[in-house]
């Protein structure tokens, strides 16, 4: 299209047409036959992409914290100790929100560009009774991808439930979540499951949903409270109306019809395009002479790339000198290194075109601010490392 600029940030990304044409469809009642059997099949195919067959899915109107905020207030009450295992910026939210709820939390913070290891986390709960513990699956703020299977494992070994904050990763990066023993796996609308903002979403295991029903306190979020959702959630799976707060029509309409995208291409077959493009990607930033924060290609995300400016150069001059190339990227979000560094989405319906534009643009820009590299460099790279796959 014409005119129009590449949305290359971490979220929002680039929507499928058929999802952004799904949500101009003409609003209906949220009780409307059509729509119940919308939302019925939308908490079908959640338990497909989550690979959570057992899991209780929640589609809630609001933004992946909200959904943070939802595991927090549902499971977490007054004096229960936590266990946050921070790769960045969301980890620190999570430990904020549980805080709030009163939760004795603490915080295993990676090293800048690392993962925290499984010795500490299997230290740290030996040391004292958890009732839970969360992870960043893909902390959007250093592109960090942490293996959430061990540390699941361990959180089942040590009787703790495992809460996966899997905003920048659902549809993107590898999860079975019944699998793997997750409690449960949370994501906003906005990422790899390809619609526009506004959704919350959680899938939710039998074993927490039976935390949540022993709880000796009420849950004292009145919007989060799975009470009030629940019954909306199981009836419209058994394909009966019901109410408690207007879902977002429109938005849970373009859900169901990314959902029947992502299953159509499989999740696997999806897991495997955004490896081989977010190896060919991270390759073809490398030839360029920039450093990723992730200190090996083993930790770093499938869905977003997060990498330093080259010294000398100015980074708010240099996004702006993509963005008249009609390339929208993102500046940093990590407060102590925020200036230093930038961050390029690829996930959803990302292509290899998306990308070799992206790379043309970003070359262009260096270049043009007197970094020194060949024309050419990163995309003959990118090209190399796609041709040695069979995307
Ligand atoms: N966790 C992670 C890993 C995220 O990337 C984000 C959004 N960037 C959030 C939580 C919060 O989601 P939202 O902005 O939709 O509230």
């Amino acid at each position: 299209m014409k005119g129009r600029k590449l949305l290359m940030i971490p979220g929002p990304i680039e929507f499928e047409p058929e999802v952004l044409q799904a949500l101009g469809k003409a609003t209906t009642s949220h009780v409307a036959p059509n729509f119940i059997e919308v939302f019925g099949n939308s908490l079908e195919l959640m338990r497909k992409v989550w690979k959570s067959p057992k899991g209780q899915p929640f589609i809630v109107a609001g933004t992946g914290t909200l959904a943070m905020d939802m595991a927090a207030a549902n499971l977490i009450e007054k004096g229960d100790s936590v266990l946050v295992i921070s790769t960045g910026y969301f980890g620190a939210r999570f430990k904020d929100i549980l805080d709030r709820y009163g939760a004795n939390t603490t915080i295993l913070e990676a090293p800048l560009g690392e993962v925290v290891s499984l010795e500490l986390i299997e230290k740290e709960l030996k040391n004292k009774q958890y009732k839970a513990l969360t992870v960043t699956h893909v902390d959007t703020s250093t592109g960090i991808l942490v293996d959430p299977k061990p540390i699941a494992k361990l959180a089942q070994k040590y009787n703790a439930l495992s809460i996966l904050d899997a905003v920048c990763s659902v549809a993107g990066e590898e999860i079975k979540q019944d699998e793997w023993g997750l409690d449960v796996v949370l994501t906003g609308s906005q990422k790899a499951i390809g619609v526009p903002p506004g959704l919350a979403l959680l899938v939710v295991s039998k074993k927490a949903m039976e935390v949540w029903e022993n709880r000796k306190t009420s849950v004292f979020n009145y919007y989060s409270d799975w009470n009030n959702w629940l019954p909306v959630m199981r009836a419209y799976e058994e394909r009966n109306p019901s109410y408690f707060g207007t879902p977002p029509v429109n938005l849970i309409v373009a859900l169901e019809t990314s959902l029947k995208i992502i299953c159509k291409e499989g999740m696997s077959e999806r897991v495997k395009r955004h490896q081989i493009l977010a190896k060919a990607f991270r390759a073809g930033i490398t030839s360029l002479k920039l450093e990723t924060i992730a200190k090996s290609g083993k930790i770093a995300a499938n869905t977003l790339t997060a990498a330093y400016y080259p010294k000398g150069i100015d980074g708010a001059t240099l996004i702006k000198k993509i963005a008249n190339n009609d390339v929208i990227i993102a500046g940093g979000l990590l407060s102590e290194i925020k200036t230093t560094y930038f961050r390029i989405g690829h996930m959803g319906s990302v292509s290899a075109n998306d990308l070799i534009a992206v790379l043309c643009a970003l070359e262009k820009a260096l270049l043009e601010l007197g970094h020194n590299i060949l024309p050419g460099e990163s995309l003959g790279t990118f090209q190399d490392e796609l041709l040695k796959s069979n995307l």
